[in-house]
């Protein structure tokens, strides 16, 4: 992919699914990687996967909740690799939710801190470095749920959120060199839908059933959009919640 080579990429949730795969990918393509994420063993992992395949990454502890250590989490990329050109902002979370009405506050408020207000400070830390630098691309990862009412209320309302932010961020920054585009996978197999489907095998099997494809998406089919929207072959490419989901949500 064009642009991607030596260049420098961040990506939250990197020690698992997704975020993992993403990782893999920019590494695969050239690009120097800050795998960040709350999950040190998972994030190491990543790394020495990196590592063994002959590429670069570096892993920094790193909850999207906090933004010292998001800070701290670009800072890295600054001292490690000299700047950041690319971001996957993907750490999230999932939870069944009642009706919506049935929250209480404390679960609303943990699920916006950490999928919407947490894309929020990425964002927050990130664009000044890419202003510095000339520009860059960045990839926040919104859900089917960002454009549907798939997924409970506070994690649908959270990956909306995510949509409105990436849209907003690229007419504050276009004049800047920096594209914003958002993922919105469909249900993927990765831990967080494996966890749910040992805990609702029923469910996870109705749900499969209903994808046109027939099957859940692998991360590395997400991954694989990522980097293609931070890569100069997506240079037209702006504001967009690009949904990949096996046809989930034609029907
Ligand atoms: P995953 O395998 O659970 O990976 C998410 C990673 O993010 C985990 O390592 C997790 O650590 C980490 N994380 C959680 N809270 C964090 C925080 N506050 N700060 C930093 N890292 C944090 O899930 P995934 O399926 O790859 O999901 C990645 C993203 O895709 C999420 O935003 C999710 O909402 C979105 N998504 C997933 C699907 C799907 O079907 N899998 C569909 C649509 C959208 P812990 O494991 O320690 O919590």
């Amino acid at each position: 992919m064009n642009g991607i080579q030596d260049g420098v990429a961040v990506v939250t949730g990197g020690g698992s699914g997704i975020g993992r795969q993403s990782s893999l990918r920019f590494a695969e393509a050239g690009a120097n990687v800050v795998v960040a994420d709350v999950d040190e063993e998972g994030g190491h992992r990543t790394v020495d996967l990196i590592e063994s395949n002959g590429g670069e990454a570096t892993f920094v502890e790193t909850d999207v909740t906090d933004s010292e250590e998001v800070a701290a989490m670009v800072q890295t990329a600054i001292d490690e690799y000299g700047g950041i050109d690319f971001a996957h902002n993907n750490a999230g979370i999932a939870e069944e939710g009642a009706r919506l009405a049935d929250y209480d506050e404390a679960e609303w408020d943990q699920m916006i801190d950490v999928n919407l207000k947490g894309v929020w400070r990425c964002l927050k830390a990130e664009i000044p470095e890419m202003i510095e630098r000339g520009g860059g691309a960045i990839v926040n990862t919104s859900s089917v749920a960002g454009v549907s009412a798939n997924g409970s209320a506070h994690y649908a309302a959270s990956k909306h959120g995510v949509i409105g932010l990436t849209r907003r961020a690229t007419v504050d920054y276009a004049d800047d060199g920096i594209r914003f585009n958002a993922v919105c996978p469909g249900v993927i197999d990765t831990p967080m839908v494996q966890q749910a489907g040992e805990d609702n095998t029923e469910e996870l099997e109705r749900i499969t059933a209903g994808i046109p494809a027939g099957r859940l998406g692998e991360p590395e089919e997400i991954a694989d959009a990522v980097v293609w929207l931070c890569s100069e072959d997506a240079s037209y490419v702006m504001g967009q919640p690009i949904i990949i989901d096996g046809g989930l949500l034609v029907q």
